[in-house]
This record gives C-alpha cells, structure tokens and sequence, in this order.
C-alpha cells in the first residue's frame, strides 16, 4: 500500500464528508493505493455518524473511535500503529490542510529520501493571537531541538516514511514536537514543504491559549529526556556535589573563623549572626537532595524495558 492518511478528529462532522471526497479525488487521479485511518477522538456531535456513512461506501476507510477525548496526541499515536502504508501522511480533519499536497508530499518520501516532511503554512488564515506566539514558539524549538530548517513544527499536515512512525511515540501534548522525537529516535533527514493553508470552515479550534504554556513545559520535558534521559545522575550529580562542595567549603571557612575567633580578644565572630552560615546549610543539603535525585532517577532508568532499545540503521 503506498499512502496511509491518519485523521484525528474531535467534533468535526461538518467537514468530513468534503475532506472525505477531497482525498479520494486526489488518491484516484494519481493512481495511489490508500487507507483513510479516522481516529475520532471521543466526539460528542454526529461525527461517527457520518463516517460510518462514508465508510460504507469505501472500503479503504478505517475508523478508531475513543471512548472518550484522549487528545490528539493520543489520537495520532493509535493511527500510527495501525498506518500500513509506505508513506504516512497525518492532516487535519477541519479542511484547514489540503489533500492537494499529498502527491508532492509522496514525492519527497519515495523519490528524495526524506524521512519525514513537514507542511510550513507560509501563509496562515488563523487570528493574530495565535500567528505572533506561534512564531515565537516556533524559534525556540529550532533552538532547543537543533532542528534549523523548521519554520511550522505543529502543521498538522505532515508525511512520514513508515518506519518513522513505527519509532516514536506521541503521548500526551506531545504531537507539537513530532519532528524533534523523530530526531531522537535516530531520523535525521527532515524536511519542509510550504503547504496551502485555509481559515476553518466549520467548527472551532480545539485549542486554546494554555497551548504555548503546556507547550513550553512540554519542550523542556523532551530537552532534558533527550539529554540526560538515560543518564540523569549525569545533571543531577554533578550540580549536587558542586552545591554540597561549595556548602562544606563555606562551612568549615565559617567555622575556623569562629574558632579563630574564640581565641582572640579582639576579633568577634558570631556563627549565628552569619549569613553564609546559613548559605552553606542550605547549599549542603540542597545539594545532597540534587544527587540523591539523580540518584533514583538512575535507579528508575535502569529499571525501564526501554532502556537497550537501540534505532539500528544497519546490520551486516
Ligand atoms: N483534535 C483531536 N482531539 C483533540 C483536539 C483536536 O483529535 O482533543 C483534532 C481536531 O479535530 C483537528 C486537529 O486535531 O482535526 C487539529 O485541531 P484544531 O483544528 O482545533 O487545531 P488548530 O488548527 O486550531 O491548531
Ligand atoms: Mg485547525
């Protein structure tokens, strides 16, 4: 099968039938083999309805549908382990993304060897609340993931080779950040295609503003995994020992100045009255608190099944 295309969706049933119809137009003009993998996410209007409807007359319509609204993340992640086609392309179910993308997106997959390709909406028909921050987000992930040639790391339009998806698990908010947990996991040759965008048609965003707030705790998060993930006492212990060191050195300096002190007439020296006394308790035992939490964090790392998972390339 050459495309699986996987939709999350929450409360979108007035665009499915046209996003529907779109996509096996494109499919059927370019002679492609496909599945559409639906991934209601626990929707509460009519939209399993109308996919039931849609996928009773095309047998290449998947559906999963929650229980409940897991997220999208969640969403995209179970489409993932389904997707059995060569090239993986995940869109919006709101027809903000265009299905006319597709072949090209195929294209860079198959013929220049990308392993992922993400959409870049140039042109974005969203409200200025969410251009501005998105473009400040979109620079601090460049930086912080060392993915450069990024401008649009959410697009919801985004084509994968199979494998990828295969490798990375989108859990939580996670699905901001898929460029940089395929970099993680070993794909490096990651590309950007400028892709058409559309003001939503129907329905309303299922985001809000806590999106750049959760989003930033969530880039922190990959930072450090993708760090110190299997090696935590690495951070955690040489910040401890420095602070315990730099505590027990003001310490005993403290002390010898109270001990000189006892033993003149003229030099007064009260330890209690010492604000680095203070200092030096505090950085002594913050500092036994930083090792001892690199300390089980190494002990968790060790216990994780994923701990020897290792991406190989190639075996000979
Ligand atoms: N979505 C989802 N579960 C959620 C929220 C959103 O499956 O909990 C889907 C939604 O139906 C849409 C896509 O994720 O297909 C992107 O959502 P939306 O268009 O609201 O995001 P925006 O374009 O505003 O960033
Ligand atoms: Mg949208």
């Amino acid at each position: 099968m050459d495309i699986s295309v996987v939709i999350p969706l929450y409360n979108e049933e007035e665009s499915l039938p046209e996003l529907t119809e779109w996509i096996e137009r494109v499919m059927d003009a370019n002679g492609f083999s496909y599945e559409i993998i639906f991934v209601n996410d626990g929707s509460s209007d009519r939209s399993l309805d109308v996919i039931k409807r849609l996928a009773a007359r095309n047998a290449a319509i998947h559906t999963v549908s929650f229980s409940r609204n897991y997220g999208k993340s969640p969403a995209l992640d179970t489409g993932f382990r389904r997707a059995k086609g060569d090239v993986v392309i995940t869109m919006d179910a709101d027809l903000q993304d265009s299905p006319d993308e597709i072949p090209e997106l195929y294209r860079m997959i198959t013929e220049e060897d990308y392993d992922l390709v993400s959409g870049w909406k140039k042109k974005r028909y969203d409200p200025l609340s969410k251009t501005i921050p998105t473009k400040l987000f979109n620079a601090t992930v460049r930086k912080v993931s060392g993915i450069k040639n990024l401008h649009d790391f959410n697009c919801g339009l985004k084509a994968y080779r199979n494998a990828v998806v295969k490798h990375i698990e989108v859990y939580g908010d996670m699905h901001r950040y898929i460029p940089y947990l395929a970099k993680n996991a070993g794909y490096k040759k990651i590309g950007e295609k400028v892709v058409h965008h559309q003001a939503r048609k129907y329905g309303t965003t299922k985001f809000g503003l806590d999106r750049f707030v959760n989003g930033y705790l969530d880039l922190g998060l990959l930072w450090f995994q993708s760090k110190f993930g299997i090696k935590p006492l690495h951070i955690f212990g040489l910040l401890g020992s420095l602070m315990f060191l730099i505590g027990f050195v003001a310490v005993v300096t403290v002390l010898v100045m109270k001990i000189v002190s006892m033993n003149s007439d003229t030099f007064h020296f009260y330890l209690t009255k010492s604000v680095y006394f203070y200092l030096s308790l505090v950085f002594m035992v913050l500092g036994v608190q930083f090792f001892c939490t690199g300390f089980i964090g190494e002990m968790i790392t060790r216990n994780s099944p994923e701990r020897n998972n290792y991406l190989i390339a190639e075996e000979f």
